[in-house]
């Protein structure tokens, strides 16, 4: 089959308001380009104030019904948009490979991940519980129960166009509220495609809402997003500097807030590790959507006595990668997301190289188009360089060697972020202590993928707020309301 026939009905230009297909107010669009190939895949509504204004109304008037459904009824619908995702994964993962560059085994891979955020939160829907609270009094009866918070403004990145709207809106739609969703602009198209599906499924107009906008409309409608008094509360994914900048908007009407921000997760192998476990991870951990995640391995530290080994097959490996257009069979590395995700790589291996870093592999552009950068190996990394002190979101593996537990324990948790990190070690003592000591959200213990609906997914220090995915995800789209009963 053409993909361009299997694309087409999912291909939807207009925003999602009110269970309307609609342009811009402004009757503008911007292009969405392929980053394999500059091609546009679309050319999307740039909405501003007056869209996102239109689709919080949406969502508030739907969220006086929606809010007073059944636990089962709201677990249906989810299921059945679940049911739908699943029906046309390989259309969407297309898709999402057009616009993100992703390699096409990866996107199918995302299908899966994503979806089972709906398909679990069909099933928390309905263990949503309350608490039944012993009196300190004979006359009272103390009760507690949990309320959706109202109208939540999803706003959400390009890495996972797809999984990190339904971590969002499965959590939200599950507990109650209803969701006006900004995906980033270089990925609208999925978002449109799920409220396609979310359509389908039966869930009401104005439950989900999708607002597109250009790079140059995002901070007017997120602005609108975090501010506006029919917002009850935001969840983010994406940059520490946007992430904290709508912290602090949030913080004028003293919204919920869920952030999802940066990593700069280390990656530990002892002497005790199975190196060949630790090259599986470390390709895993570091490669997935070449290097483009919040949980990527980004500080790799070596002891000295596995050192040579390790970086041995390390550079096997790495040498062994395709990079090319997703589409393509054979390809397991795409492409960047756009020429400033790539600069902005490109520069940070520059720097750290002008630091006294050594090339061991890579290290410049990739021939295979403008977007591609090389898989690249960099040793002899210290604390200070910029490849270790910030994230890099891209193919580059930079390498310290080291001598101690303390030493590398010291190094790993010498970061204002604290996301993911990784390590492996068979000495189980070593296990326990480092697994305590670590300063993260989530430790990979002798594994390098960590991700799936069940389990929470967050950080500490800069790295975040709150946890989605899980049981606990439902947290950020509820409130607590005790309820005292008198005798009378
Ligand atoms: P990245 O640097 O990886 O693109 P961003 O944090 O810039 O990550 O983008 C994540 C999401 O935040 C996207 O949907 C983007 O459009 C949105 N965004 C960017 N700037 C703002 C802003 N000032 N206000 C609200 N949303 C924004």
């Amino acid at each position: 089959r053409d993909p361009g026939v299997r694309l087409a009905s999912f291909i939807h230009q207009e925003g999602f308001i009110g269970g309307q297909w609609v342009p811009a107010a402004s009757g503008k669009v911007f292009p969405v380009t392929n980053p394999a190939n500059g091609q546009v895949v679309g050319r999307v509504a740039d909405m501003g104030e007056q869209d996102t204004e239109a689709a919080i109304d949406a969502a508030h008037s739907a969220f006086h019904t929606w809010q007073k459904t059944t636990a089962k009824e709201r677990s249906n619908l989810l299921r059945r948009w679940y049911n739908l995702m699943d029906e046309h994964k390989e259309d969407l993962a297309h898709l999402m490979v057009l616009e993100s560059g992703k390699p096409l085994a990866e996107a199918r891979g995302e299908m899966l991940y994503g979806s089972a955020f709906l398909e679990w939160y069909s099933e928390e829907a309905r263990r949503i519980y309350g608490e039944v609270i012993p009196s300190p009094a004979t006359s009272k009866e103390l009760i507690v129960i949990r309320h959706p918070i109202g109208v939540a403004s999803l706003i959400t990145p390009w890495n996972f166009p797809v999984a990190m709207i339904t971590r969002k809106a499965g959590a939200a739609l599950a507990a109650g509220c209803t969701c006006v969703i900004k995906p980033a602009e270089d990925t609208p198209l999925s978002a449109l495609a799920l409220a396609d599906l979310a359509e389908k499924a039966g869930i009401p107009p104005g439950v989900v809402n999708v607002v597109t906008a250009s790079r140059a409309n995002a901070p007017a409608v997120g602005n609108l997003m975090c501010s506006s008094p029919k917002v009850a509360g935001i969840s983010f994914t994406g940059s520490t500097a946007v992430g904290k900048l709508l912290y602090e908007k949030c913080a004028k009407g003293v919204k919920r807030i869920g952030l999802e921000l940066g990593g700069n997760a280390p990656f530990i192998v002892f002497d005790a590790a199975n190196i060949k476990a630790a090259v599986a991870g470390l390709m895993a951990a570091k490669f997935r959507n070449t290097g483009q995640a919040c949980i990527s391995a980004n500080r790799v530290l070596v002891q000295e006595g596995v050192y040579d080994e390790f970086l041995a097959a390390l550079k096997q490996a790495v040498e062994q990668t395709v990079v090319g257009d997703g589409l393509k069979k054979g390809v397991n590395i795409g492409p960047l997301i756009n020429a400033n995700q790539l600069k902005r790589v490109e520069k940070l291996v520059q720097d750290t190289v002008a630091c006294g870093a050594k090339v061991v592999l890579g290290g410049s552009v990739h021939p295979a188009g403008e977007l591609f950068f090389q898989p690249t190996i960099l040793t002899g990394v210290t604390d200070d360089m910029p490849c270790f002190k910030e994230e890099i979101f891209g193919p580059v593996i930079p390498i310290k060697k080291f001598k101690t537990e303390e030493e590398a324990i010291k190094i790993a948790n010498n970061s204002e972020h604290g996301l993911a990190s990784y390590f492996y070690s068979q000495d189980v003592s070593q296990v326990w202590r480092v697994a305590r000591s670590i300063e993260a959200g989530m430790v990979g213990i002798n594994e390098g993928f960590l991700p799936a609906a069940e389990v929470p997914h967050g950080g500490i220090k800069e790295s975040g707020i709150g946890r989605e995915g899980s049981k606990h995800g439902i947290d950020d789209y509820t409130y607590i309301k005790y309820l005292c009963f008198g005798e009378q």
